[in-house]
């Protein structure tokens, strides 16, 4: 059908110049974005319900935009990996992490997402160690978080990456569990340090008796790999309650704290 002298294909082409225009100027504001130190890290506390205590943040990037304001992740991250920019975003997230993470008055740990494209460069292992040296960092405080994505293409390859930073003495995270087809023989695959349980199925615990079950399931089989395991996106005292009725120690989500700057990261509630 025409509408205004245009037929459906051309309708499309149309988006998709435009979608591809915005990309383009996205990418470009995010070369300024590195350079003109646009970015920040967000630290959202993960809590430990046994000791009562914020044991370790998870950094969390925002981009500061001088005239769109703040971006959210979702809005740059898969452009800034379409366009190879990912790995100087991931590199600063290091480095920075790394950095403030030694000013804090705890010990507490932060972790720091990687993406599968950075593990593409042979240059990870060496960024990592430098972040390390840079800010005198005890490795034993630095956690990496990776989806299973990265033990999905090049396995070998990345696998040994993976037991490279495990040698600087740095933790290893599984992200978003669950979420995969196949997350349960990832882990024969890798000796993860902790497993972290996506939001999807604490947000559908109450309703699903599904849901439920998978928690059962990985805090269940996390106890006996002897593997320490996360809730995410907790974001009621009922949940919480639950959770804990199920056995899982450590929390992470709006009820405990939302992210935010390092220098106000001590001002957060805590509930407990
Ligand atoms: P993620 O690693 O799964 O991070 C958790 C996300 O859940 C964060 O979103 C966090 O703000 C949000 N969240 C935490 N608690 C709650 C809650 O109680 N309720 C709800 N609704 N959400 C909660 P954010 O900061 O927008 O980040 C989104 C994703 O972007 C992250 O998901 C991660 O995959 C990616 N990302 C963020 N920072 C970086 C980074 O420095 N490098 C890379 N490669 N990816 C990053
Ligand atoms: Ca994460
Ligand atoms: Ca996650
Ligand atoms: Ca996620």
């Amino acid at each position: 059908a025409k509408r205004n002298g245009r037929n459906r294909y051309e309708d499309f082409r149309i988006e998709m110049d435009a979608a591809a225009r915005k990309r383009r100027v996205v990418e470009m504001d995010l070369r300024d974005a590195i350079t003109c130190n646009q970015l920040r890290l967000y630290y959202q506390p993960i809590t430990d319900a046994r000791h009562d205590e914020v044991m370790g943040y998870e950094a969390l990037m925002r981009w500061h935009h001088p005239e769109n304001g703040l971006i959210m992740p979702v809005d740059f991250i898969p452009i800034a990996e379409e366009t190879g920019l990912i790995h100087s975003l991931g590199s600063f997230a290091l480095h920075e992490a790394c950095r403030e993470a030694t000013t804090w008055k705890g010990n507490q740990t932060v972790a720091v997402n990687l993406s599968p494209i950075q593990f593409k460069n042979s240059g990870l292992v060496s960024v990592v160690e430098s972040a390390l040296e840079a800010s005198g960092l005890d490795p034993s405080r630095l956690e990496v978080e990776i989806t299973e994505s990265v033990l999905l293409d090049n396995t070998l390859g990345n696998i040994s990456t993976l037991r490279k930073l495990k040698s600087l003495g740095v933790r290893i995270a599984l992200d978003d569990f669950g979420t995969g087809y196949s997350s349960l023989s990832y882990l024969r695959s890798f000796p993860f340090d902790k497993i972290k349980i996506d939001r999807s199925f604490i947000n559908d615990m109450q309703d699903s008796r599904e849901a439920l079950a998978i928690i059962r399931a990985i805090t269940g089989m996390s106890r006996s790999l002897d593997i320490q395991t996360t809730a995410e996106g907790v974001e009621t005292d009922e949940q919480f309650r639950r959770l804990k009725e199920e056995g899982c120690t450590l929390f992470q989500g709006y009820f405990f704290g939302r992210p935010q700057p390092s220098e106000s990261r001590l001002i957060g509630f805590s509930p407990l």
